[in-house]
């Protein structure tokens, strides 16, 4: 029998007889970790724990308690769902499975209805029917040619067989006479998994590509204890309450329309008036920090988009250039940085003029990946609050902190204080992938580490984040989903300008090379209001509010004059006031203006009209207070104000 070498994590190398068992292996190292095992790893690649090993390399002994214990755990969740889907459904087709640190999930095609969430219920009582009769689930390996008789008449089931990549061996897992192509490691048989729960079903494109057929994806998660499970639920209601696209839809702010396109958002009246206000207040920050703003088209030549670089380095994330049969190639911009370019070079520029920042709320399409898309977080068609520094060499570092500056000043403004920098690097053994110049991508990523660290400000640094052109820094923050995103965006470049020969005229009367500095400082107009709206939970402070105040008569024919009169002196100081006209009880109008997150409900009955008053509630509280309406008009002015 031929021997089979295996490395272990600590580096120590041992021998064991071909058709040795990642079981077999942790019982010769210890009883105990013997026992604890539920599955190997070898080079990388889940094993089942007795299924017979045929070859060497690095192993690792998977504990039941660690991350891929539970990942195991999963996996054998997985396969217990497919087989309680194919015990209900005789025509049903699987597309992937798969396990990870959020749960799991099975993609299913059901001919004519698809699986939807009322069936949940039925799927989870299979499950539990097979966990009570504690069925093995046995590993077994067919060859390519086998295999694709197994699955026949399965598309799905006969691509990943086709793309398989182990040897001419399938690995298949079998439960009963119900078999799948396995992905991962699963556990010995069906008691094993006790907890589980079946959370959602939502469309997902077979392998993510949207030309391909969408089948229903059936989201679930499994744990060791109740309490985990109990406590995961918890933290996925908290994220679905303030998850944006939730809130979005609760508050009316967007939608996307799949039949128009995906990542293409349509900004209701709600969502507009949000954005309005951040793009007023930005402009005027702006134009208050010496930025001159302009607008520039979002159609270019496509030869603009070779010279900048983008057509070679960021093609994949650009829509296809548009044909216009005279030998014209227009292009949809995918960022604004030639744009800008063009506003530089159409004068002769002096030293005098620099720092010479150009700024725009630039509208931008990128060909984001369909499985990307979320909301107004991940879109296809962006406003970004860009702007393009040019400086001379030795204005770089006071510059680049000055725009920090002012970014914190902007963070303060709108509360944000939970986020971290990351500086990020180009990605050293992939450096084909960015502008080509060893010097100056040392230069520029040691220049900013240096001003971050003279800031002290901490930071983080990442390989392979940069841009193609140069390196940046990223402010990073967190989505309700958890999912880390970047805000905010500071990039230096010494590439652009060089590739549009750029120039100003010198104090010695000579021309020089400017630099580059790419800022965005509220990021996309998409992903701020995204990140907003989730970081309020929809509660948006009153100048950012849609809807600033509700006013209720108690009586629409005795109080209703009354209300109009207040309204329209609101309006007149541009607060965002309406009354309410609909002919419901007080009650309803007061909880509705509530759940619609409204600062201020201003409620006028008799008592009011006399008095020139209002009833006072904030969003929020239970109580009302009475005031004179001259007093309300001071207070919520100087709420908006600050
Ligand atoms: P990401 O890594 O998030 O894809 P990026 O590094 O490609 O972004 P930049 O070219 O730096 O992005 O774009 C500037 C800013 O625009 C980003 O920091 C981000 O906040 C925002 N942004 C980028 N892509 C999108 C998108 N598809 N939808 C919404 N906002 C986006
Ligand atoms: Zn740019």
């Amino acid at each position: 029998m031929s021997e089979l070498s295996f490395e272990f994590p600590d580096g120590s190398v041992k021998a064991f007889d071909d058709g040795v068992t990642a079981e077999e292996i942790a019982k010769s190292i210890s009883i105990s970790l013997g026992k604890k095992a539920v599955a190997g790893k070898v080079d990388g690649q889940f094993v089942n724990n007795d299924e017979p090993l045929h070859k060497g390399g690095k192993i690792e002994i998977v504990t039941g308690d660690s991350d891929d214990g539970l990942n195991v755990l999963r996996e054998t969740a997985a396969q217990v769902l497919k087989a309680a889907i194919a015990a209900n459904f005789k025509d049903i087709r699987f597309g992937e499975s798969a396990a990870d640190e959020d749960g799991f999930f099975v993609d299913t095609d059901k001919p004519e209805t698809q699986i939807s969430v009322d069936q949940l219920d039925s799927l989870t009582k299979s499950m539990q029917k097979l966990i009570s009769q504690d069925l093995p689930i046995k590993v077994i390996f067919l060859s390519k040619e086998a295999a694709l008789k197994q699955v026949a008449g399965d598309p799905y089931q006969t691509e990943l067989v086709k793309e398989s990549a182990h040897d001419d061996q399938v690995k298949f897992f079998e439960i009963g006479d119900f078999k799948s192509v396995a992905e991962g490691a699963a556990l010995p048989s069906t008691g094993k998994v006790k907890i589980f729960k079946l959370l959602s079903v939502a469309g997902a494109y077979w392998q993510g590509k949207s030309s391909n057929p969408m089948l229903q994806r059936i989201y679930a998660t499994a744990f060791n204890k109740q309490s985990e499970l109990d406590a995961d639920l918890k933290k996925r209601q908290e994220a679905h309450d303030r998850d944006h696209r939730v809130i979005g839809n609760q508050l009316d702010l967007f939608f996307v329309d799949p039949k128009v396109g995906a990542g293409l958002p349509y900004w209701m009246p709600n969502g507009a008036t949000i954005r309005r206000t951040i793009e007023r207040y930005i402009v005027d920050k702006e134009v208050a920090n010496g930025y001159e703003h302009v607008y520039t088209p979002v159609l270019a030549n496509l030869d603009l988009y070779k010279q900048s670089g983008h057509w070679d380095h960021y093609r994949e994330d650009m829509f296809p250039p548009m044909d216009m049969g005279d030998g014209e190639e227009l292009e949809l911009r995918p960022m604004n940085c030639p744009s800008h370019i063009q506003i530089y070079n159409h004068h002769i520029r002096s030293y005098r003029e620099l720092p010479l920042r150009i700024a725009e709320l630039g509208m931008m399409h990128r060909y984001e990946k369909s499985g990307a898309l979320s909301g107004l977080q991940r879109v296809r068609e962006m406003t970004l609050n860009d702007g393009h520094t040019f400086v001379a060499l030795d204005q770089i570092q006071e510059e680049f902190q000055k725009i920090l500056k002012l970014m914190v000043e902007v963070y303060h403004d709108f509360d944000i204080n939970d986020y971290t920098f990351r500086l990020s690097y180009r990605d050293p053994e992939n450096t084909e992938k960015y502008f080509d110049d060893d010097e100056m991508w040392n230069r520029a990523q040691s220049m900013l580490k240096g001003a971050m660290d003279e800031m002290g400000l901490d930071y983080v640094e990442a390989e392979g984040e940069a841009a193609f052109y140069g390196p940046k820094l990223d402010v990073q923050t967190k989505t309700a989903l958890g999912n880390e995103e970047t805000l905010s965006t500071i990039q230096l470049d010494f590439m652009l300008p060089e590739r549009f020969d750029l120039h100003y005229v010198g104090e010695d009367g000579k021309q020089h090379r400017p630099v580059m500095i790419h800022r965005g400082l509220v990021s996309t107009m998409e992903r701020f209001v995204a990140y907003l709206t989730e970081i309020y939970k929809g509660a948006f402070p009153t100048w950012l509010a849609p809807h600033q105040v509700k006013i209720i008569p108690v009586s629409q024919d005795k109080h209703g004059d009354y209300a109009k009169q207040i309204n329209d002196q609101l309006r007149k100081l541009k607060i965002r006031s309406s009354v309410d006209t609909r002919a419901e009880k007080m009650g309803y109008l007061i909880r509705d203006a509530q759940t619609h997150k409204i600062p201020y409900t201003l409620v006028v009955g008799d008592e009011e009209v006399s008095g020139k008053s209002v009833s006072v509630r904030r969003y929020g509280e239970k109580d009302t207070q009475s005031e004179s309406l001259a007093s309300f008009v001071d207070e919520i002015q100087k709420d908006i104000a600050s």
